[in-house]
């Protein structure tokens, strides 16, 4: 166990006591099920008038918990309470910050496998992407302050301007902005809750966090690691309740300094637009959607790329940001690799995440469920479904939001849902001449997150200098497009799959939180 590091390339193979320990803790956790959670704002429980339930997208009968749906007035006082708290919180010393989010980095360790049962549990994640997404939000904090440290809390000292008879210190100081607000999807309610958070507190920011409406008990309970790591009240908020509402009134607060938005990209860009709207730029980070190729040459090992787009395309049902949506297959290889992907998609196993043979979990909601029998008709009018094409109703399905991982050929290229991120175990098969016309499709797209490629060390240097993403993979059968670690793959996204150019986990994402301030000290000689 000690040797074993669980990342999303590691997880195919892990170790037995991951298994077992799983286990106890989703048995405990499964007898906590039903109950009600607060809001937590200035380090207070806090409840609202009404309540919405989460429940299990395995099975919607399963009521996960009682959570308060947040009013404008919750939002305000969790703006407020960030604000009172930063004051102090952004004058403690940068090295006392760095020891509270380790403190909290390292009790995510100590309760990651209660927490990745409740992301399997409400998400539908298979429990070892349960496992990542916890593992990595620790790690994604870890390196923020890792971060802080070796650039020595972001002061430098900068050159002397030769004044005759003065002499003059000149500093660079990168300071937090104020209250930060995290607004974060479903689909990674730790990482993507817990890693803008940890970034933004070991800055200086004080946060609310305002999670998914199907995925607040996630939050809650990394809302809890870091009061429990000691952050003082009022440094961490967490607000639940409808983006519609009580997410517009934290974009439309006048104390919000700056905002992560994690999620789709006509709400990002709603959200982009609005918070414009406000008496000065504040900064906006966005991590939007994707709409992630593969492309497959002539001289691919094709096991590899039949086993890397399989696994990008249908994990997490294929509701991941960096999913594989579309593949790009040279004709030489094509109906070869095309038998191989779908042999591969019928051997997949799905149903309850919880278990562990179980590979494919359901989707999110009624609207997903619904989502894919649209596309699926229209996919089957417009192309030839080669696999799946179903959802799945009968016996242990009954109850949930299963959908049949789906392969579609022949969907003509001009096709809209070649550019529409469906966010469903869809993937879409092409046939090209030349890796040319694969790269011009692959880039014809207003997104630009991750992108995969199968061939020769020739090709994947042009694959990469062509190529308009923020995360390009190559040969790799751990995924295609997918599978991202702080600090090994930085993550983020080009064109409209993020608005910062710099990439979560990697070396330029910590300054984003901060501003720049120059000291500048003269004394007569
Ligand atoms: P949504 O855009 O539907 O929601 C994201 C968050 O925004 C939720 O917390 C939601 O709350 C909130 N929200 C909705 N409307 C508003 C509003 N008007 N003001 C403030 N907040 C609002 O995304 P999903 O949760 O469905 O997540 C899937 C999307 O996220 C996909 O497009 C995926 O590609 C993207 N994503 C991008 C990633 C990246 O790193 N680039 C990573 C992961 C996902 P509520 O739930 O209450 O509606």
């Amino acid at each position: 166990m000690s040797t074993f590091k669980l990342t999303y390339a590691t997880m195919f193979n892990p170790p037995e006591e991951m298994h077992t320990r799983y286990e106890e803790n989703l048995a405990k956790v499964r007898q906590g099920v039903g109950k009600e959670h607060a809001m937590l704002i200035a380090g207070k429980e806090v409840y609202a008038g009404e309540k919405f339930e989460d429940s299990s997208p395995t099975n919607t009968d399963e009521i996960l918990g009682i959570f308060q749906k947040g009013t404008a007035a919750n939002a305000d006082d969790a703006v407020k309470a960030a604000h009172l708290a930063f004051s102090s919180w952004s004058r403690t010393p940068w090295q006392e910050r760095v020891a509270y989010l380790r403190r909290a980095a390292d009790l995510i360790d100590q309760r990651i496998y209660q927490m990745a049962a409740v992301v399997s549990l409400e998400v539908g994640k298979n429990r070892l992407e349960a496992l990542g997404d916890v593992a990595e939000t620790a790690d994604l904090i870890r390196y923020a302050c890792d971060q802080m440290d070796a650039n020595n809390g972001f002061i430098v000292k900068m050159g002397r301007d030769p004044l005759e008879s003065y002499e003059v210190t000149n500093y660079s100081v990168l300071r937090p902005y104020g209250v930060w607000l995290v607004i974060s999807p479903f689909n990674f309610p730790c990482a993507l809750t817990g890693g803008p958070a940890g970034a933004a507190l070991v800055s200086g920011n004080t946060i609310v966090i305002k999670p998914a409406t199907d995925t607040p008990w996630t939050s809650r309970l990394l809302a809890e690691v870091f009061r429990d790591a000691g952050l003082p009240d009022g440094v961490v908020n967490y607000v639940t309740g409808p983006g519609s509402t009580l997410g517009q009134a934290l974009i439309d607060h006048p104390q919000v300094a700056g905002i992560t938005f994690t999620g789709s990209f006509d709400v990002g860009m709603k959200i982009f637009r609005e918070f414009a709207q406000g008496p000065y730029v504040r900064p906006t980070i966005l991590e939007l959607g994707g709409k992630n190729p593969a492309i497959v040459s002539r001289h691919a090992d094709l096991e590899t790329a039949a086993t890397g787009i399989l696994r990008s395309a249908f994990g997490l049902q294929g509701q991941k940001c960096s999913a594989c949506s579309r593949v790009y297959i040279e004709e030489p290889v094509y109906d070869q690799l095309v038998e191989r992907l779908v042999g591969m998609t019928k051997k997949l196993v799905i149903g309850d995440p919880t278990r562990r043979e179980v590979y494919l979990g359901p989707v999110i909601n009624r609207s997903s469920y619904r989502d894919y029998q649209t596309f699926v008709e229209e996919l089957s009018e417009n192309g030839r479904i080669l696999t799946g094409g179903k959802v799945l109703v009968d016996g242990i399905f009954a109850k949930g939001y299963f959908c049949a991982p789906t392969l579609v050929a022949d969907l003509p290229l001009t096709h809209h849902l070649w550019k529409t991120e469906m966010f469903l175990p869809i993937t879409t098969l092409a046939k090209v001449s030349s890796l040319e016309e694969a790269m011009r499709l692959a880039n014809d797209v207003n997104y630009g997150l991750t992108a995969g490629f199968y061939g020769n060390e020739e090709e994947a240097q042009w694959f990469f200098d062509q190529i308009e993403a923020g995360v390009t993979y190559v040969n790799r059968p751990q995924g295609a497009s997918t599978g991202a670690w702080p600090g090994y793959q930085p993550f983020g996204g080009w064109k409209g799959s993020g608005s910062s150019g710099k990439n979560a986990g990697g070396h330029y994402y910590l300054p984003l939180y901060m501003h720049e301030q120059i000291h500048i000290l003269v004394k007569k000689v």
